[in-house]
């Protein structure tokens, strides 16, 4: 049983690279945004709960994500473990973390803001299934359409100039200490996120003491961002 927790700025890449470590050791991959964006998208209560706060780039209230993360970890459906990722993203949701799990790594991906601008401003998403696409790396083959579903690709609401100057900030003041808890307890390794996907993931694997990454192996990863 493995327990990651992959953190990051957004757009650097933690989706795809949580993805590909998960389908090779048959690890839940747990989104936190990804959850909410779901509840968003078929108009939950959770879903109107969140929005707002979510397209103004701010972080959702500690009590809901703690409910949230709670009950999806509360399934048990993770035999081999879990990979959670967007989560914990400030002090009070890490301490809630470690009170009721034991983790075996943080993965940190380091990103330059510049480079995050340039990469999260490129970023699509299709309305459809869900596949992350990047206008720079991976566009589609049909220019605004899935290639998975055809699905129409739309922008994220939150991935705006000011949304995004306001989750740098929120990143560097609450997710930065989140990162020093973890160091103080030997747990963190940071990797470089600016190679391709599949360099990063083979450098992810040699931090962790996992076995290499074979391309091709899995299902096609996550569209890299
Ligand atoms: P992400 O896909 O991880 O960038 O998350 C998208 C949005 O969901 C964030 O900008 C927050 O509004 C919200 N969110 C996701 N994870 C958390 C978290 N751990 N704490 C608070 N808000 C979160």
């Amino acid at each position: 049983m493995r327990k990651y927790v992959i953190m990051g700025v957004q757009g650097s890449g933690k989706g795809t690279q949580a993805t590909m470590l998960a389908e090779d050791l048959d690890l839940v991959h747990i989104s936190v945004g990804d959850i909410f964006r779901w509840n968003v998208q078929r108009h939950t209560k959770l879903g109107a709960q969140v929005r707002r706060t979510m397209v103004a780039g701010e972080l959702v209230g500690d009590d809901l994500v703690e409910g949230v993360v709670g009950e999806r970890l509360a399934e048990h459906d993770w035999n081999y473990g879990f990979i959670i990722d967007g989560f914990p993203r400030n002090r009070r949701q890490a301490e809630f973390f470690l009170e009721s799990y034991d983790i075996d790594g943080v993965i940190h991906l380091d990103l330059p803001d510049s480079e995050v601008r340039r990469r999260v401003m490129a970023r699509r998403l299709c309305s459809g299934c869900g596949m992350d696409y990047n206008l720079i790396a991976n566009s589609p083959k049909i220019e605004g359409k899935c290639d998975v579903c055809g699905g129409e690709l739309i922008t994220r609401e939150d991935d705006t100039e000011e949304a995004l100057a306001v989750r740098l900030r929120d990143y560097h003041e609450k997710t930065n200490p989140v990162l020093d808890i973890f160091r103080r307890k030997e747990y963190v390794v940071t990797v470089d996120a600016r190679p391709d996907p599949e360099n990063i993931q083979q450098a992810i694997r040699n931090r962790l003491g996992l076995p290499p990454y074979i391309p091709g192996q899995d299902a096609e990863p996550d569209q890299p961002i």
